[in-house]
This record gives C-alpha cells, structure tokens and sequence, in this order.
C-alpha cells in the first residue's frame, strides 16, 4: 500500500509511525508513507497557505491553490495505471465516523491519499473537486488532521496481511467479529491473591472457546450493546444473552 499524507506539520508523523509494528511494514515494503509539506506548493513569496472566510466569522481557512498542486505532484509522482484512481480522504469532524469496518475497506486499497486540515479547515472546492472520503474519528474537535490521520494509518495498517506477525492476529479482536473481546490474562497463574480463571488453565480448548465467546458477548451487552443489533447470533448466543438479560 502507497499512502501519502498532504500536511503542513509532517515532523507530527515522525514519531507515531517510525517505531515498532508500524516501522517493521515499512522496512519490510509492506507500506509505502511519505508526508508531503502542502507549504512547499504555496505560489506566493511568504509561503502563505490560509485566508480569511468569504462572509466573515472567525479563524482562517487553508486555501485552494497550495492542496491543489500538492495533490496534482503526488498524482504524478503516483506512477498509477490507466483508470486506477486514489482513495483520497480527507479528516474531517463532519465526515463518517471511522471504525473498523472501514480500517478493513481501506486495507484493501492500493493508493490513499490524506488531506490534514488546519485552522477552520480547507477550501470547500477543495473537497468537491479531489476528496473521494471525508473521514471523522469521533464527535470531538482537533486542532488538526493530523492526529486522525495517525490513528487511521495505524489501524489500517495492522491489516495488511504480513504486517501482524500469526500470533498477534487481529482475527479475535474487539470489533473484527462484531463484538468486544473477551478478558486476556498471562503468568502469573496467581498474582497478589487474584487468581485467573480455571478454565484457562484447564487445557480444554472447547470450555475455553465457549467461556471467550460468552465474555465476549456478555461485555458487548454491557458496554456497546449496539454492536449486538447487527450480529448475526447463534441460538446458543440467543440463549446466553436471555440469561444474562435477567
Ligand atoms: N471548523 C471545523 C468544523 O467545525 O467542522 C473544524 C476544524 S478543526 C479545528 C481543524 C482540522 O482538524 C480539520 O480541518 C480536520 O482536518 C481536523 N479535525 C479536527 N477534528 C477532527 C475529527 N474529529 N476527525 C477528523 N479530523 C478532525
């Protein structure tokens, strides 16, 4: 996967995605990242890249000229095929919210590019003319797209198949199945007078899927019983949630 981020503070990534899981990716030509400073593009002698609102109202809005031809270089440099296009998303409050089915869509994508606004956010023809998406990570505002971005990237990434070595699979994760998942414990057997539960110990692989199954479906009933509206539920299920619902 090729991602490249249109920002105007790209030293933000540095950190977040040059280290661990996320590094190894890149190392390894699972994923391509380049964040492209949107300032470099601005036609003006004070590298300007903001204005003031048409109608008036407060803060200043990211320009149309300086995304554009940022935008128009990374297409070349793209090296696509004929009629392959780019997702290119940009974060936004007032776009869907991101969850993991939408981590999962975006995996499969060859191309994406991320637009980062800043200020009151960017020119509206911006978005009517190149975003493909508009992409929110929750009902709250940020300063900038860049932290959205971040948390994008790193999601999607840990889906690209190779990225998560077998025994960190994302397969039995909250959200992968539609459910939360279930309690994780590790050694000690016993720690400060708490004990984990026997069944985990127990060897029996089938009592052990069954318990995972239950915790999963009895925290999803607690905390996101939402989730449970789209599931597709086994009679078992049925009968596990009846009996935890009185
Ligand atoms: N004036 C905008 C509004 O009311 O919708 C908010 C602009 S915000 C201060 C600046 C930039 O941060 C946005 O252009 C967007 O790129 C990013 N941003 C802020 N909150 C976000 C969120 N919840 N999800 C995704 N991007 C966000």
């Amino acid at each position: 996967m090729n991602i490249k981020v249109m920002t105007l503070f790209p030293e933000m990534f540095s950190g977040p995605l040059n280290n661990s899981i996320i590094q190894r990716a890149r190392d390894n030509k699972l994923i391509d990242m380049e964040f492209v400073n949107i300032r470099d593009y601005a036609d003006n002698k004070h590298k300007k890249v903001d204005d003031y609102p048409y109608g008036g109202g407060p803060g200043m809005v990211m320009t149309p000229q300086p995304i554009f031809d940022c935008y128009n270089n990374i297409i070349n440099m793209m090296n696509m095929e004929d009629g392959e296009k780019p997702r290119v998303i940009y974060l936004s409050p007032k776009g869907r919210t991101f969850n993991q089915n939408m981590a999962v869509e975006l995996s499969k994508e060859k191309n994406i590019i991320m637009i980062c606004g800043h200020y009151e956010g960017i020119d509206q023809r911006v978005i009517d003319e190149i975003v493909t998406d508009e992409i929110s990570i929750g009902d709250y505002v940020l300063t900038g797209g860049e932290i959205p971005a971040m948390a994008i990237i790193d999601s999607v990434a840990r889906l690209i198949p190779g990225v998560l070595s077998q025994n960190q699979s994302f397969e039995e994760e909250s959200f992968y199945l539609g459910l939360l998942e279930y309690p994780q414990y590790t050694r000690p057997r016993e720690f400060r007078g708490f004990n984990v539960p026997s069944v985990l110990t127990s060897g029996d692989h089938k009592k052990i899927e069954e318990w995972r199954r239950e915790q999963s479906l009895k925290t999803t009933f607690e905390r996101r019983a939402d989730l449970l509206d789209d599931m597709e539920l086994s009679k078992k299920d049925k009968g596990f949630l009846k009996k935890i619902r009185k």
